[in-house]
């Protein structure tokens, strides 16, 4: 008989964390794994603003797929996926190639979501992929050296747009950042604004409110302007439209909102803004040989709730659906997925952080070496010690081969 074929979309933190733990599970020859991806790294997604404000090394983000999987067990193979077609159980590759496959699992992440504001899509910076937040620096950078040959302020003036999660990270970053290139480039900091748009009366939606006053208290002493209750009307490459007024500006970075991958849409299956509806298996209902994880899922908690898109969520439902594809190839009981909320730590800049852990809010320096823990945690998943150290110690690990310009 043949081998069951495996094929997992997507090695973000859901899908290689699930080829980690097949690894792990299968018997030598019990089944055939393929990890199909974009590109031939793995980024650290929640890094990716230290990427976008040029805070990190490349290569502590972006790190080779084939060094944290084990290629003599799964098969990998570097291709954009352009379709599913789950009549005939097979996934097509923008390079026309047709892969088949007996258990799927869809772990193709995130899209930024514009909400159709004109503009947004053709002219903001997305904190999107490594490629993607690359782009972002670039742009920082040459806005320093157009600054010297025309003083235009609108090219000092760094707009970030969302005060949830991601943006405050960003905007964190930023601080840390521009002062460096402002000295590196002899213009006087005074010259240079980071301003940050939220349409919600706070920063931090969902935090609890000392954590929302500790931030907007840090955001200002840090100089930034904080602009909450202000909505996002229109943008290019020159302005942003809000409801107060203009701002002249010639960086936007959008951290407004995410949606699933389009591809189950395409495939046409229903989805909630993108996102996959799952059984407490992690299959799609209707598809018992596909599994979704990570934030192309949609896992409702209950009636009401569904869970985040969060890396903590896809940390733990890849283990689980590995464990439940190599069950159902067994013929074993399926495990349902239970989500444990471990707390969320908000970085700004490498020295301070907000959050909750368990019962206790976090703050400050604190905070900042929790999530270095949170993130140390991640890399013992991905490599085990090896990894940490040569992170940590001896520096960056072998480069991955990216490179850098606008989009995916
Ligand atoms: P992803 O990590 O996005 O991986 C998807 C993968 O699919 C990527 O490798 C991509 O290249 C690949 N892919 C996409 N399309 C295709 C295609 N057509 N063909 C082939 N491959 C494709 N969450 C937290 O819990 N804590 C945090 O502190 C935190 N901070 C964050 C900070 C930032 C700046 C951002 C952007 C997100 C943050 N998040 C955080 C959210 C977290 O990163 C996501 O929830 C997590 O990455 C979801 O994992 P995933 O595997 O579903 O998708």
């Amino acid at each position: 008989m043949d081998k069951p074929k495996i094929v997992i979309l997507g090695s973000g933190y859901g899908g290689i964390i699930t080829t980690k733990k097949l690894e792990k599970l299968l018997k030598s020859g019990e089944a055939d794994v393929t990890l199909i991806n974009k590109h031939s790294y793995h980024y650290i997604t929640t890094q990716l603003h230290k990427i976008g404000a040029g805070t990190a090394q490349d290569n502590k983000i972006a790190l080779p797929i084939e060094e944290l999987i084990d290629i003599a067990k799964i098969k990998f193979k570097k291709a954009t996926v352009s379709s599913l077609d789950f009549d005939q159980n097979q996934v097509l590759l923008d390079n026309g190639e047709a892969i088949s496959y007996d258990y799927l699992v869809v772990a193709l992440g995130f899209q930024v979501e514009t909400f159709g504001i004109p503009g947004i899509n053709e002219h903001a910076f997305k904190i999107r992929s490594f490629r993607s937040s690359k782009a972002i620096y670039h742009h920082i950078q040459k806005q320093f050296t157009m600054y010297q040959e025309d003083h235009d302020p609108a090219r000092l003036t760094f707009a970030v747009a969302g005060a949830g999660f991601t943006g405050i990270e960003m905007v964190g970053e930023l601080v840390e950042k521009l002062p460096k290139l402002a000295k590196h480039h002899n213009i006087p900091f005074d010259k240079i604004q980071i301003i940050n748009i939220e349409a919600s009366p706070n920063l931090l939606p969902g935090f609890e409110p000392s954590a929302v006053s500790y931030t907007t208290e840090l955001l200002n002493k840090m100089g930034v302007k904080v602009m909450t209750s202000t909505k996002i009307l229109e943008c290019n490459e020159n302005y942003v439209k809000v409801d107060s007024g203009e701002i002249a500006t010639k960086t936007l970075i959008w951290s407004c909102g995410v949606r699933g991958h389009q591809l189950f849409e395409e495939a046409g299956l229903k989805t909630t803004r993108g996102k996959m509806e799952v059984d407490k298996f992690l299959r799609i209902p209707t598809l018992k040989n596909v599994f979704c994880v990570g934030d192309n899922a949609l896992f409702m908690q209950d009636e009401k709730t569904p869970l985040p898109p969060t890396a903590q969520v896809a940390l733990q439902q890849g283990p689980i659906c590995a464990e439940n594809i190599v069950a159902a190839i067994r013929g074993t009981e399926l495990k349902p997925f239970h989500y444990r909320h471990q707390g969320s730590v908000a970085s700004i800049s490498d020295y301070f952080a907000v959050g909750k852990v368990g019962k206790f809010v976090i703050k400050g320096k604190f905070a900042a070496f929790m999530k270095q823990i949170i993130e140390a945690k991640y890399l013992f998943c991905l490599g085990g010690p090896t990894l940490i150290i040569k992170q940590l110690v001896t520096g960056p690990i072998s480069s991955a081969k990216v490179t850098a310009k606008q989009g995916q």
